[in-house]
């Protein structure tokens, strides 16, 4: 099977200036990710802020570009930015983020928001959007007399839950959702989520849901690709990452997810300082911090390797155990 959405060595790089009369420095914010999404898969991709997975994912979409490396989207390459191939591609992929206050117009009633990409796309014209437009408000549970209402007038949920519907308008094949559920009640949380898993399954929707909250990405996704300072660390079946994570910091993220009933025993806390894209470490980026590192990591970056079962790690130390070595 084709896959929906094929990235291969996307690099995006950011000029940072430090101080009015600092030079600019190159920051690689995406630094050589290859990826692949199925049709109707979720890729779950987690790390902590910093690691460069907002930008990924707007680079999947193609509104940020990428410096080097390619992009094809059911086996076609990504037309250019705000090119008319583009425009009608962004019909089949949108993007879900963290805030829908921002996303959404205060001044327009939230039913015209949800058929907005009806209009854009020219699927529906307005004067018959109505019957869609309760479609999807059902479907992601608003009640349809709630459609003259505006953004200001509904809860955080019920504003994202109108984000999700709008996303869902034109039927894309694809949802890159950053961080979708974030700025929401931690109660209420696990119900977004969980609706959005059941759209996305019944309407064979494949979806890239980013996220730093790995009890989040567990709820939904199939397969998850770890971050960590630009770079994938370590990708692997959901299933896998939470039951055997291999690569340490993978390790560090699934044991410090509380599962009720267990103690700590065993955890594996961070230490040192969190990632920064403008000092990257040599070597491999997260020796700083790693329990394991050794000389090594110091200075040679690990590849991405093939580790078995479908996984891959990028760890001097994983494929030193799962790599018989020549004699
Ligand atoms: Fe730790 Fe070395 Fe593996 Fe990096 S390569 S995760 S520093 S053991
Ligand atoms: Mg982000």
């Amino acid at each position: 099977m084709t896959p929906l959405i094929k990235a291969r060595d996307l690099v995006r790089i950011y000029q940072i200036r430090r101080g009015l009369f600092g030079r600019p420095t190159p920051v690689r914010a995406v630094d050589g990710v290859s990826l692949s999404v199925m049709p109707g898969e979720t890729l779950g991709i987690v790390g902590e802020s910093g690691s460069g997975k907002s930008t990924l994912g707007r680079m999947l979409l193609g509104i940020d570009d990428a410096q080097e490396g390619s992009i094809r989207f059911q086996g076609q390459p990504m037309p250019a930015r705000h090119t008319a191939e583009w425009r009608a591609l962004r019909a089949k992929m949108q993007l879900v983020f963290q805030d829908p206050l921002a996303a959404l117009d205060r001044r327009v009633p939230i039913g015209r928001q949800i058929g907005e990409p009806l209009d854009i796309h020219r699927l529906i014209p307005r004067e018959h959007q109505g019957a869609r437009v309760t479609e999807l408000m059902r479907a992601v549970g608003l009640r349809p007399d709630q459609a003259d209402r505006y953004p200001h007038e509904l809860s955080g949920g019920q504003r994202q839950r109108v984000v999700i519907a709008r996303a869902l308008a034109s039927r894309p094949k694809l949802i890159v959702c950053d961080e979708p559920v974030s700025a929401l009640d931690v109660s209420i949380q696990a119900q977004v989520v969980n609706m959005m898993r059941d759209l996305q399954e019944s309407n064979g929707i494949a979806m890239v849901f980013i996220s730093h909250d790995l009890k989040v990405v567990r709820n939904i996704a199939d397969r998850v690709a770890v971050m960590y300072l630009g770079r994938i660390v370590e990708e692997a079946s959901s299933d896998a990452i939470f039951r055997a994570p291999q690569h340490p910091y993978t390790k560090a993220l699934v044991s410090s997810v509380p599962v009720p009933g267990k103690l700590l025993e065993g955890r594996v806390i961070l230490q040192g300082e969190p990632p920064n894209p403008e000092s990257r470490p040599s070597g491999c980026a997260f020796h700083p911090r790693c329990p394991l590192a050794r000389d090594i990591c110091r200075s040679v970056v690990p590849d991405l390797l093939d580790i078995g079962e479908g996984r891959t790690a990028a760890c001097h130390v994983v494929a030193g155990e799962t790599t018989p070595v020549a004699a």
